[in-house]
């Protein structure tokens, strides 16, 4: 049998090593002297100033465009195709970039804008894009949202919509919920939000009646399946009705049961319409789901909670909040998973204390890293958010004066990861955490790197893993104290340290 090869091997045979010669020599590659001694300046503090200075361009920024948020965010409701009024390209990365971090298929529904449409207007592509997906794909919910061409012509989703209906594309019952999510501003996450609120003030219309009892959860933009299942899990234990709002979990965690299903799970719609009628409403994330609850809120009435369930403090907040509301006692199971998490903590955190961290990432979740590696005495010191704004900035610098743990901190909204590259070459750190695209900042720099967030491209089944909650907790531990632990073993293999025993 014939081996395939991965490139890592194939590019190694002679005809592709004399091939990147010849380029080489065909670019006017400059000399390896040369590129050794400009990549040694950029190591420098001289460099760093300069690249701080940097303001035209972004060079592998921590985020993700907004209609990427929007997809994921329709992707977890029954029957719901996202639909995306834009360019085929855009739709492509939307989809390979979910499945890759989930290694799950993913649909999504494009209107293939091109230059006509962007002189003429996007109506046409919507009207068809409306009438295919719903002849070939029969959703219970279209959940459209925009790409940046589209915003830039000024398409008017609702204006088209209403068209759809009045000559008969779609059929008038069917609820098309959208959102306008240009991405030359926000990202991922404020397409999330904008998608969500798209999609309740749709389902929820006239529905207002009778408190159901249940409360209701916002988990936010999660790359983590796992949470989901976690917050499910505590809710459950505690005996809390509940409806979780955006509800990926079946549709990125499927079973392969050997039959493919184009709509394997998310929040019922029934549920999803009721969820007017809840008690109150929590959300797990805050910078995800703010116009969300701002409208919850203020249309709906309801009571609203964000919390940040991510390490001790965290959970103990989220949990003494469901209590609150719930009026329920906090079940002694968990409390007794609260004294496993402290056991692992006090138990790795000789290897944590007085080690500096730099995290980047999305704000909620540097957050919570940062509350987590402070309650075992780590050092949070380059805090990178690109797409942190001024409250993100505030936050951050409040938690970090709140423990001795955060005097070394500093917090860098929108600045990218070539900007942690100089901070982690002029001001070392002993542990990186970030999502798979950290692992050039690893390469380069050598510090140890623990792959936690979004994307999560090149490890397997993390996003299974709870991060909140107890269980969370103990996960994340375990990821950051065996980096270190791995690290230690690099370091002392050929001395006399290199030990069995950690
Ligand atoms: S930034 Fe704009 S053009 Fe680029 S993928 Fe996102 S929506 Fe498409």
């Amino acid at each position: 049998m014939k081996k395939v090869m991965d490139h890592n091997e194939l590019f190694t045979r002679p005809e592709y090593k004399e091939q990147f010669e010849r380029k080489k020599t065909f670019e006017n590659c400059p000399s390896d002297e040369e590129i050794k001694k400009v990549a040694d300046w950029t190591k420098t503090p001289e460099y760093k100033e300069l690249n701080f200075q940097r303001q035209h361009i972004k060079i592998n920024p921590a985020k993700a465009c907004q209609p990427l948020g929007a997809v994921y965010c329709a992707a977890g409701f029954e029957g719901s195709m996202p639909f995306v009024q834009g360019a085929q390209g855009c739709v492509a990365y939307f989809r390979s970039h979910l499945s890759r971090h989930f290694k799950e298929p993913f649909s999504a529904i494009s209107t293939s804008m091109t230059e006509d449409a962007a002189v003429f207007g996007g109506l046409n592509n919507m009207l068809e894009g409306l009438e295919n997906a719903y002849a070939l794909y029969k959703p219970k919910m279209l959940s459209v949202s925009t790409t940046c061409m589209a915003e830039v012509i000024g398409d008017d989703l609702n204006a088209y919509i209403k068209q759809a209906r009045e000559k008969g594309v779609i059929p008038a019952n069917l609820p098309v919920a959208f959102a306008h999510t240009p991405s030359f501003v926000g990202s991922h996450l404020t397409g999330y939000d904008n998608m969500l609120k798209g999609i309740l003030s749709a389902l929820t219309a006239h529905k207002k009646g009778e408190p159901n009892g249940k409360l209701n959860i916002i988990p936010g933009f999660d790359p983590y399946t796992g949470n989901i299942e976690e917050i499910k899990r505590i809710l459950n234990m505690m005996g809390v009705p509940h409806t979780v709002l955006a509800d990926v979990t079946d549709v990125f965690d499927s079973p392969n049961t050997g039959e493919y299903k184009l709509y394997p799970g998310g929040t019922p719609l029934e549920d999803a319409a009721d969820s007017i009628n809840g008690e109150a409403t929590i959300a797990l994330q805050k910078y995800s789901t703010q116009k969300t609850i701002d409208y919850i809120h203020k249309h709906w009435g309801q009571k609203t909670v964000t919390t940040n369930p991510i390490g001790i403090k965290g959970t103990d907040a989220l949990l003494e909040e469901l209590s609150r509301i719930s009026d329920r006692p906090i079940p002694e199971e968990l409390e007794n998973e609260r004294g496993r998490a402290v056991d692992a903590m006090i138990d790795s955190h000789p290897y944590v204390h007085g080690k500096r961290f730099a995290l980047v990432g999305d704000p909620d979740l540097l957050l919570g890293l940062m509350a987590l590696i402070m309650e075992m005495g780590g050092l949070p010191a380059h805090i990178v958010c690109t797409n942190g704004d001024k409250n993100f900035e505030q936050e951050a610098n409040e938690l970090l004066a709140s423990s001795p743990f955060g005097r070394e901190g500093r917090v860098y909204v929108g600045k990218d990861m070539w900007h942690l590259r100089s901070l982690l070459f002029t001001e070392p750190v002993d542990v990186l955490i970030g999502n798979s695209y950290a692992k050039f900042l690893w390469r380069d720099t050598g510090t140890p790197l623990v792959r936690i967030g979004f994307p999560l491209f090149d490890r397997h089944h993390l996003h299974r893993y709870p991060v909140i909650g107890y269980k969370g907790a103990m996960n994340l531990v375990n990821w950051i104290v065996n980096t270190i632990l791995d690290e230690m073993d690099r370091k002392t293999m050929h001395s006399a340290s290199f030990d069995v025993i950690r």
